[in-house]
Parts: C-alpha cells; structure tokens; sequence
C-alpha cells in the first residue's frame, strides 16, 4: 500500500523548487504559512489548472511531458494524496524531462482523456533505464485509485512488457479521464522522458529499436570477434586490450540503455545498480589501457604515460571501492573520470599527430567521433543539453563509428608492422653483407701478410744470418738445378772458393765482435761485384765463401775472381772503428757440366786451387 509520509512545510518546497527549478508562472502568487490551507489549495489549482489532453483517433504516440507538470520534494516528505494538493507545480512545457543528479522524489501528473480513440490499452512508457524507483498513481474520476510500481530495484519480470525501459499497461473506458501521478526517486541523474503509445505503435517502435540495436552490437560483435582473431594470430598486446575494451564498452552501453538489466541480470535489482559504475570502471580502464599500447605512450611520451597508468590505478581502485561506496558518489567519480580522461586522451593524440606519429592521427579522427558523442550523452546526464535522438544516441553512433575506424587503425598497424619487419630484415641482411665483406678484407689482408711473412721466412731460411748472403744450406740445395740448368744449356760453369787471410789474428786482435764485421764487409764487397741473378754468393763456412757463376768460362771466371780480390782489398774502411787491412786468397775450377757429372767434384778442385793459394803466400788466385 501507498506509503504514509509526514506532510512539509509548503513554503520550504517552493523556497527549492525555485533553485532547482526555473521560475514559475509570474502570475503565480506566493503561498505564506499564515493562510489558510484551503484557500491555498484553492488559489493553486487556479493558478496551475491540470488541463486534460485527449487521446483522439488517428495519433497513435503521445509525448507527456508538454502535458505533465512537475514538482520536485527535495526531502521526499509527501505522499501522493498530500503532493497533489502541495504548492510548487510548475508545467513542463517544451522543456526537456531531464533533471541532473539529485535528491528527493521528483512528482509529474498528467491528466489524459479518452476522445473516441479504438484503443483501450495504452503503454505508458519512461525512455531511461537507470531510475531507481518508480511509482504511478492512477487515480480514476469515480474516485477509484491504483499504484504500480517498478523501478530498477524491482526485479525485471514484474514488468509489464518485458522491455529495457520501464512501463506500464494502463485501461481507459471511452471517453474516460484519469489522472496520472508519477513519483521518481534515483541516485542516478534523473531522465524521465513519458510516453503514451497504442500497443500497435509499442511494438512498432520496439521493433525498430531492437534492429538499431541488433545492428550496434552486432558491429561491437564483428570488431571484436576480427581483432579477437588477429590478436590470436599476431600476439600483439595492443588487439588483446582492443577486444577488452569493445568488450567493456559494450556492457557499459548495455547498462546504460537497460539491455544488461533485461539479459545479463534481470533478477538481481541489487547487483544491477552496482554495475553500471563498475562496468564504467573497467571500461575506463581498458580503453586507456588500449590507448596507452595503441600509441606507445611508454615510449613516445613517458611523463604523460605514468599519467595514465596513475588513471588505470585510480579505476582498478574504484573496482574495488565504488560496491561500498553510494552509488551517488561512484557514479559520480566514474562520471568525473570520463570528463578527466577524454580530454587528456584527445590532447596526446593531438600532440603525437602534431609530432608526425601517423597512428595517432588515425586515432584522433576515432577519438573525436566517440568524443563528441559520449561529451553530448554526458552533458543530458547533467541536464546541460536536451534528450535529441542525436545526443541520446551519441556514445552508440559515436562509439560504433570509432570502434570501427580504429580497426581500421589496427589494420594498417598489421601493414606498419610487416613493412617494419621487411625493414628489419632488409638491414639484417644488408648488416650481414657488410660483416660478410669486412671479414673477406680481413681474411685477404692476413692471408696476405701470412704469404709475405712465409716468403720472408723462407727468405731468412736461405740467408746466413751474419752476412745476409746464401747460406751452405741452400747452396748445397740449388746447386745441382743450376749445374744442370747449364748442362742443359750447354754453357760453362765456373766456381770460385775463397777464405779471408789471417781471420783469427784479427780476431784475437780486435775481438769477435769486429771480426763479425770483417765478414760483412766482405760480403759486401763481393756482393757488389756480381752481374746477374743467376749468379750466387753463399758462406761456405767460418770466413769462407763460395761463389756460383753458371755461363762463365775459367778465363772469365779468373779475371773475375782478381776483381773479387781487389774489392776486398780496396774496400771502403769505416770511418768508425780500427783501420784493418782484409786480404782473401781465391780458388778457380771451371767446366762444361754434362748429364751425369757431379758438381761437387768441381768445388773440391776450387777448393784444392785456394788451398794452392794459401800455400803460395795468400792474397792471391790459383786456378785448379
Ligand atoms: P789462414 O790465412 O791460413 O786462413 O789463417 P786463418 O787464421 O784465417 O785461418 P784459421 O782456420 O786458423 O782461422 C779461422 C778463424 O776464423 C777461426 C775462427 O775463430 C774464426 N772464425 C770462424 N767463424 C767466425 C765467425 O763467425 N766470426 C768470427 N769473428 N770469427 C770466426
Ligand atoms: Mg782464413
Ligand atoms: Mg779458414
């Protein structure tokens, strides 16, 4: 039954109203508490006479609200027979039935009257889901009276019509009257636009509703279900957050227009009024989480970054709070949040398109659609602009056309990311060539310096280390190819044996050590006398040495081992150290070498000539 309030003082209501609501009629006058009740009652039904608007044939749907009036008992102190006779009615008009957050009951009549209309049932229909609790007072004019009540408190089967919004079926004789008394009371902001419709045009309008809303969701579907996939597919974080938060933003939409209430959860009036600062809380979270990934905050800019990750906290707190806090000051937090973060959202994708970062400005011109919308259904939540289709209706279009334009985004991020990939792996092989090449370089230039560092080995393995003539090593090994050479060529081939003279008083006089520069220097004094390449000078050994000379006959080979002689014996003395007199004895042997002969045979008689020369007195040459 109805429930039994005090009645208030009358003057407190009005001194309110007029806060809350514009200025009534001026030519309402003003009630004081000394008059007497009746008169008063009487002076306001003049002053605001409830006219009757008729429902006649031909028009199928009512709009209420230029009809209704409206009070608002900021302290909830009426009942509905004590309200209807209160002071502070004030007509609705061409306003629009949306109020802002507040408290108290918010009280509409409207008196309709039967005009020969066919239809005798008529759906009375409030167009906003989120109202706490409803109650309707019809009050017949044979004085019977009936209270429906509903509300999103009310479990959802006791609707009439099982539809998101609420409604109520209500009979009318022919050319019946009745009176309408609306009670509203919500913590949610208050929208409470009334309709009349025939059955007929219900179902009409349901049916073409549910296929805007078909069509919304189904495209919510689709986006999620593609971006599900390539997420699947790709692994990239930034898909994974985009599905989460189409997800999120599709139970947010669907608290919001009362298809959560209907489907999700149509017998837990308790739990349904905690959703919707919950779902906004997740929402919130997810879509600034997806733009944080979409446009690389972290790297592109980090101050602003831990901004939003300080935001995405404050929402997972909220999760948790906003079930023990009213529901006044949850929806209002999360209602704030939204103000916070869409600007802040917008200003960085500004700023980032304005730095040249190309999927940023896909992201602006989403953000900017979905931004117009959701700031239109904010402002007729506050009550700052009107209920128009366009601002009802702005996050569902606004929201569908920039989930969809941010698929659009994702999809030629896959683009961007291949195109980086093929990048990577152009400069990835391109880096190969270059290290490929570098290492060839490398690898020539040692095995380069390994052949020059064999030939010098080589060459040092030939040479005697004191003098830098052959040595007897290599001598013994090419002298057989260079006597053969001859043969071959038919030539002479002559050998000159020769020994310094007295070495070891030299020696004993000056010391070892200018006794290895004596055998330098005559070195170099016979080196310098040789003609060709073919030619070969070795240290025989001690201060003997050998001379090769293939293609000189012994007359030649004479005259050459006196020019041997004498450079020793004339050599430039150094200017530093003891003036030493160098004297050598020389032996000749000289033939026509012929297969089979050995050349040793040769040395021997060279040999046996120095020996010769030695005997008869040095500093001399003996042929053999
Ligand atoms: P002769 O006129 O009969 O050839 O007399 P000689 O003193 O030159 O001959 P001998 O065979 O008696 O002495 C050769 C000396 O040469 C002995 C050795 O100490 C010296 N000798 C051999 N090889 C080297 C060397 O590499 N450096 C120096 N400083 N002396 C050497
Ligand atoms: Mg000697
Ligand atoms: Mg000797």
């Amino acid at each position: 039954m109805l429930s039994q309030r005090q009645p208030r003082d009358e003057a407190s209501i009005q001194a309110v109203n007029a806060s809350v609501l514009p200025s009534p009629d001026p030519g309402a006058p003003r009630r004081r508490g000394y008059l007497h009740v009746w008169l008063v009652l009487f002076l306001l039904a003049l002053a605001s006479p409830l006219a009757a608007f008729e429902l006649a044939p031909g028009t199928d749907e009512y709009d209420l609200s230029p009809h209704a009036q409206v009070l608002h008992d900021t302290k909830a102190g009426h009942d509905f027979t004590k309200v209807r006779s209160a002071a502070g009615w004030q007509d609705l008009g061409t306003r629009s039935p949306v109020f802002g957050f507040a408290d108290g009951d918010f009280w509409f009549r409207t008196r309709i009257r039967d005009a020969g209309h066919e239809e005798r049932r008529w759906v009375y229909l409030i167009s906003y889901s989120l109202l706490d609790e409803i109650e309707l007072h019809i009050l017949r004019a044979d004085g019977r009276s009936e209270v429906r009540r509903s509300g999103d408190h009310t479990p959802f089967a006791s609707r009439d019509l099982k539809h998101r919004h609420f409604n109520f079926l209500i009979d009318l004789a022919p050319g019946e009257s009745v009176e309408l008394l609306l009670r509203v009371r919500t913590a949610s902001s208050v929208q409470v636009p009334q309709h009349l419709l025939t059955r007929e045009a219900f179902f009409a309008r349901t049916h073409e509703s549910q296929a805007g809303i078909g069509l919304y969701y189904g495209i919510l579907l689709a986006l999620l279900l593609f971006n599900l996939i390539l997420w699947g597919s790709l692994r990239e974080p930034v898909f994974g957050w985009y599905v989460l938060y189409v997800a999120t933003f599709g139970v947010v939409q669907m608290n919001l227009n009362g298809l959560a209430f209907e489907y999700l959860w149509p017998d837990w009036p308790a739990w349904a009024n905690h959703a919707m600062p919950l779902s906004m809380a997740i929402g919130l979270a997810t879509m600034t989480q997806f733009s944080r990934s979409f446009l690389g905050l972290s790297r592109q800019r980090p101050g602003m970054d831990r901004v939003f990750l300080g935001f995405i906290a404050l929402q997972v707190l909220m999760l948790v709070a906003s079930p023990l806090l009213p529901y006044r000051t949850a929806i209002l937090v999360e209602t704030a949040s939204v103000f916070f973060i869409v600007p802040l959202i917008l200003h960085v994708a500004i700023s980032l398109t304005r730095s040249g970062y190309r999927p940023a400005s896909w992201f602006l011109l989403a953000w900017s659609v979905l931004l117009i919308g959701t700031v239109a259904y904010a402002m007729v939540s506050f009550g700052l602009l009107p209920k128009w289709f366009i601002t009802e209706y702005g996050i569902q279009i606004g929201s569908a056309l920039e989930l969809t334009l941010l698929s659009f985004a994702l999809a030629y991020r896959i683009r961007d990311l291949e195109q980086e990939k093929a990048r990577l792996i152009r400069a990835a092989n391109d880096e190969l060539e270059d290290k490929v090449e570098q290492r060839t370089r490398e690898l020539e230039t040692a095995l380069a310096e390994l052949a020059t560092a064999n030939q010098q080995l080589h060459e040092v393995s030939r040479r005697d280390g004191l003098t830098g003539v052959y040595n007897r090593r290599f001598l013994e090994q090419s002298i057989d190819l260079m006597w053969e050479a001859s043969a071959e060529a038919g030539e002479p081939f002559s050998v000159l044996m020769f020994d310094i003279d007295h070495f070891k008083s030299i020696n004993d006089h000056h010391g070892h050590l200018v006794g290895d520069d004596c055998l330098r220097a005559v070195a170099d004094a016979v080196h310098a006398c040789l003609r060709s390449p073919r030619e070969c000078l070795a240290r025989w050994g001690g201060e003997e040495f050998i001379l090769l000379l293939p293609g000189i006959s012994l007359a030649e080979a004479r005259q050459r081992a006196e020019q041997v002689r004498q450079a020793v014996e004339t050599r430039r003395q150094p200017p530093q150290g003891p003036r030493i007199e160098l004297r050598v004895s020389v032996g000749v042997a000289s033939a026509f070498p012929t297969r089979g002969t050995q050349v040793m045979a040769l040395v021997e008689q060279a040999d046996r000539a120095l020996y010769r020369a030695k005997a008869a007195g040095r500093n001399r040459v003996e042929l053999a």
